[in-house]
């Protein structure tokens, strides 16, 4: 009897699950090739200008998505005095260097002569300081040097993520500005400050938080052969030292001085996110939250930078996603929980849209579920992972292990796309993981999935384009993420944190 009961409980749990399956697929089977193609058709046609945060291109993006999200009847979830809106505003300030220089003795370096400035600060005519050695940067070289309102000189790897977290533990512990010398020889950094140069005069974006930030000015990128100059010992002598576990050498170094001048062009802009709201039914409370970027790259005087794959594609998924799910919702087969339908701004000038939605969010952070973010799926990368149908994965297993299985089961349940996990290591040459706009909710604790295919040779090229889009294989990508979702939204609990 108790055998025949325990039988007859899996047969019905196990109809339960089909009927769920049909379910699913039904809508699943409702997002086609012909409706992500004619959204990206628009995004990425030549009117949109190449939707370059801030321009007017941008602009003409927003109002599609917000005029997409309207129509579905999803909710403007943003409040701005007493309206609801589907825009976020997001406060930016751009700002460039207009010329710089770095003087030491009586010889004065112009930027990009043996040195490049790089970062946000400003200074009132020429101020002049002290500058500390501090090894490679770490935090136990802070610990015995006052370094408040000093300059700081480092010697450390030819890494920008490196360098940059050692300006950060610079700027924490008061210091004015970083001076890193990163490569061995002059002529490395002259080869990496071209690199950097169409970059650095471009100027930089960032979220306009209202507070001058002016304490740390930023880093110098310095060559080798001038540390001598400043420090009265070379580079040959002092990078063993840097690179040596302990602190032994260092009291025997004397500190030496720079004076340092800054003039900046500074613009304030206006840009949007872009949301739209499905409210959910008994788990109304908790959200999930389906992501791309639709800015891109701009123009270039003729040269349109359609950003059809970056991230037209992400976008066209997001926007395929909101109507299908409420399709459902209007079938009475909404979702238990609500659901954020969010087009980012700003992702190409360094994750500006989401890091402005973290640190501002429409929702709390912490009914925030789970976020699925798309950016590039509508490419192969051909020349590394070759196989027609695969998607890579990024951040599936780093907060959730349950997260990660349900992914896994939703791809081999309805899409079996191969998916590939090979940037999904943190230590990839690539860091895929912090570089696109998943990483401002994981930083925050929220578990994330991030698809993606890697790179092909038109990334940021005015080559990205529609005609090049894979269409088969980016319909299954989208798939994939819709029945990821439609199981997130649906199930009973939220996908567990794992424990820390
Ligand atoms: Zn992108």
């Amino acid at each position: 009897m108790r055998k025949i009961l325990l039988g007859l409980l899996t047969l019905v749990a196990l109809n339960t699950q089909a009927q769920k399956s049909e379910l699913a697929e039904k809508y699943g089977n409702s997002i086609t090739v012909e409706g992500l193609m004619d959204q990206l058709n628009i995004l990425a046609s030549d009117a949109l200008e190449g939707r370059e945060t801030g321009e007017r291109g941008q602009r003409m993006a927003a109002a599609l998505l917000m005029d997409h999200f309207q129509k579905l009847g999803l909710k403007a979830p943003v409040k701005q005095g007493d309206q609801m809106s589907y825009y976020q505003n997001v406060p930016l300030v751009s700002s460039k260097t207009k010329s710089s220089y770095l003087k030491i003795g009586k010889t004065k370096y112009e930027n990009f002569n043996k040195n490049v400035f790089v970062g946000t600060g400003v200074t009132a005519g020429e101020m002049s300081g002290e500058v500390i050695f501090v090894g490679n940067g770490a935090p136990e070289r802070y610990e015995s040097v006052d370094v408040k309102g000093k300059f700081v000189l480092m010697i450390g790897d030819n890494n920008y993520r490196a360098t940059r977290k050692a300006s950060k533990i610079a700027a924490a512990n008061g210091a004015k500005a970083l001076i890193a010398v990163r490569t061995e020889t002059d002529e490395i950094l002259e080869e990496l400050m071209t690199s950097y140069r169409r970059y650095l005069e471009a100027g930089r974006m960032t979220v306009d938080t209202g507070i001058e930030q002016n304490d740390f000015l930023g880093m110098y990128f310095l060559a080798p052969s001038l540390v001598k100059e400043i420090l009265g010992k070379s580079y040959e002598k002092l990078s063993p030292i840097a690179f040596s576990e302990d602190n032994a050498g260092f009291e025997k170094i004397k500190k030496g001085s720079v004076s340092i001048s800054i003039e900046k062009e500074v613009k304030k802009i206006t840009s949007e996110n872009v949301m739209g709201y499905l409210e959910g039914s008994d788990l109304k409370d908790e959200l999930v939250v389906v992501t791309s970027h639709y800015d891109h790259l701009g123009r270039r005087g003729d040269k349109i930078f359609n950003g059809a794959d970056d991230d037209g594609s992400g976008t066209a998924g997001v926007m395929e996603m909101a109507e299908v799910f409420a399709m459902a919702k209007a079938d009475g087969n909404g979702p238990r929980r609500s659901m954020l339908f969010l087009a980012f701004t700003g992702e190409e000038k360094g994750l500006l849209g989401s890091e402005y939605y973290a640190d501002n969010p429409v929702f709390p952070l912490e009914n925030t579920v789970t976020n699925l973010n798309m950016d590039m799926i509508g490419r192969n990368d051909d020349e590394n992972y070759n196989d027609k149908d695969y998607v890579c994965l990024v951040g599936s297993d780093k907060l959730s292990t349950e997260l990660h299985e349900i992914s896994e089961e939703a791809n081999s349940t309805y899409t079996d796309l191969e998916l590939n996990y090979v940037y999904n290591d943190e230590n990839h040459p690539e860091q895929i993981y912090y570089r696109s706009d998943h990483w401002n909710f994981a930083k925050n604790g929220i578990p994330v999935i991030f698809y993606t295919t890697g790179s092909h040779d038109d990334y940021h090229q005015e080559t990205d384009t529609v005609e090049k889009i894979e269409k088969e294989v980016y319909l299954k990508r989208t798939r994939l993420v819709f029945y990821t979702a439609w199981e997130l939204v649906n199930r009973d609990k939220r996908p567990a944190l794992n424990e820390q």
